[in-house]
C-alpha cells in the first residue's frame, strides 16, 4: 500500500542519515586520530612457498578509537580517500612501517622485506615519489627491499597518468604489485605495459581452493601463475587459512603466500621477536 511504501521510504531515509552522520563524525575523528596517535600498524608475514620463510611482512593500518574501539581499515581508507587526509595518513603509513622494518632488520640482522599499501588517491599526489624516496633516504633501507602494492582497479581508472608514477617509482629501485588481482577487469595484456614485479591473487579465489565443486579456482590460479611467470613477474596468494590451500599452491607453483595459516596481521612487538635471522 502507499502508506507502507512510504514508510519504508523514511526508514531508508534515516538510515541513511545516520550512516552520512557516522561518516562525518569518523572523519572528524581521524583528522584527530593522526596527531593523537590512535593509529598503528599491524604486520602480516609473508611466505615463501618453497622453503616456507617469512621473506617479507605487509603492513597493514590499525585504527583504535577511543569510543567505538577498533575500525576496520576498510571503513576508514575509503572515508579517508574522500578527503585529502589520505595523504596525511599515507605519509605516517610511509614513515612508521619504514622506521620499524628499518630498525628491526638491524637490530635482528633479518633480511625481511617489507610491503605496503597505496591508495588510489596517493597515486595522484604529486608528492607520492619525493615521500617515498625520503622515507628510504631516512631510514637507509635498500630501495629493493620495499614493495608498493596498489589495486588493479585504482590503476585502471587513470592507466596512463598511474603508469607515469609507477615508472617514476620504480626509478627510485622500488617494486611494485597489483593487490587483489582478478577482481578488477584488467587483462594481463593491458598490465604488461606497467613496470610490475608480482601479482597479488585476491583471497576469493584461495577460498575456493581445494572446495568440492570449485575446481574452477584451481584453474584460474593455475593460469594466473603461468601468466604471470612467462612475463617475468612472480605470484603471492593472499588469504590463504588451510593446510589443503598451502598444499595446492605450492603444487601449482605459486611463489609466496600470506594468510591466517601463517599468522594474522599482528604489532610488530609480537611478530619480531619470533622470527629469526
Ligand atoms: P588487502 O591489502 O587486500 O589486505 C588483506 C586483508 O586480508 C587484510 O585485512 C588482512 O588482515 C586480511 N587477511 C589476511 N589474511 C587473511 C586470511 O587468511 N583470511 C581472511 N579472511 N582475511 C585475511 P585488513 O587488515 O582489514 O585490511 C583491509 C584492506 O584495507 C586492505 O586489503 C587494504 O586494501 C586496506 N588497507 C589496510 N592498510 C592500509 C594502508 O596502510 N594504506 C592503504 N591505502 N590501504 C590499507
Ligand atoms: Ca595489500
Ligand atoms: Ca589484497
Ligand atoms: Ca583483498
Amino acid at each position: 500500500s502507499k502508506t507502507r511504501g512510504r514508510g519504508r521510504y523514511e526508514f531508508f531515509d534515516v538510515e541513511l542519515r545516520e550512516r552520512v552522520q557516522r561518516q562525518l563524525r569518523l572523519e572528524q575523528d581521524l583528522r584527530e586520530a593522526v596527531v593523537d596517535g590512535q593509529l598503528w600498524m599491524a604486520y602480516q608475514p609473508v611466505v615463501e612457498l618453497r622453503s616456507l620463510r617469512t621473506v617479507a611482512v605487509e603492513g597493514l593500518m590499525r585504527w583504535h578509537h577511543p569510543t567505538h574501539g577498533a575500525i576496520s581499515p576498510v571503513e576508514f581508507i575509503p572515508l579517508a580517500e574522500e578527503s585529502d587526509l589520505i595523504n596525511l595518513i599515507g605519509d605516517y603509513m610511509l614513515r612508521t612501517t619504514t622506521e620499524e622494518i628499518a630498525s628491526q632488520r638491524a637490530r635482528r640482522g633479518l633480511d625481511t622485506r617489507l610491503t605496503v599499501n597505496l591508495s588510489a588517491r596517493q597515486l595522484d599526489d604529486a608528492a607520492l615519489v619525493p615521500t617515498v624516496e625520503e622515507a628510504l633516504v631516512r631510514t637507509g633501507l635498500p630501495p629493493q627491499t620495499l614493495c608498493l602494492e596498489i589495486t588493479e582497479s585504482a590503476l585502471m581508472r587513470d592507466p596512463k597518468s598511474a603508469g607515469d608514477v609507477l615508472t617514476a617509482l620504480r626509478e627510485l629501485g622500488v617494486r611494485l604489485a597489483i593487490d587483489d588481482f582478478g577482481t578488477g577487469y584488467s587483462s594481463l595484456a593491458q598490465l604488461w605495459r606497467l613496470p610490475l614485479d608480482t601479482l597479488k591473487i585476491d583471497r576469493s579465489f584461495v577460498t575456493g581452493l581445494g572446495k568440492p565443486g570449485k575446481s574452477e579456482a584451481e584453474a584460474i590460479i593455475k593460469g594466473i601463475v603461468t601468466m604471470a611467470h612467462s612475463m617475468g613477474l612472480s605470484v603471492i596468494a593472499e588469504g590463504v587459512e588451510t593446510d589443503r590451500q598451502l598444499e595446492i599452491l605450492r603444487e601449482l607453483e605459486c611463489d609466496q603466500a600470506q594468510g591466517y595459516r601463517f599468522s594474522r596481521p599482528v604489532s610488530a612487538g609480537e611478530l619480531f621477536p619470533r622470527m629469526t635471522a
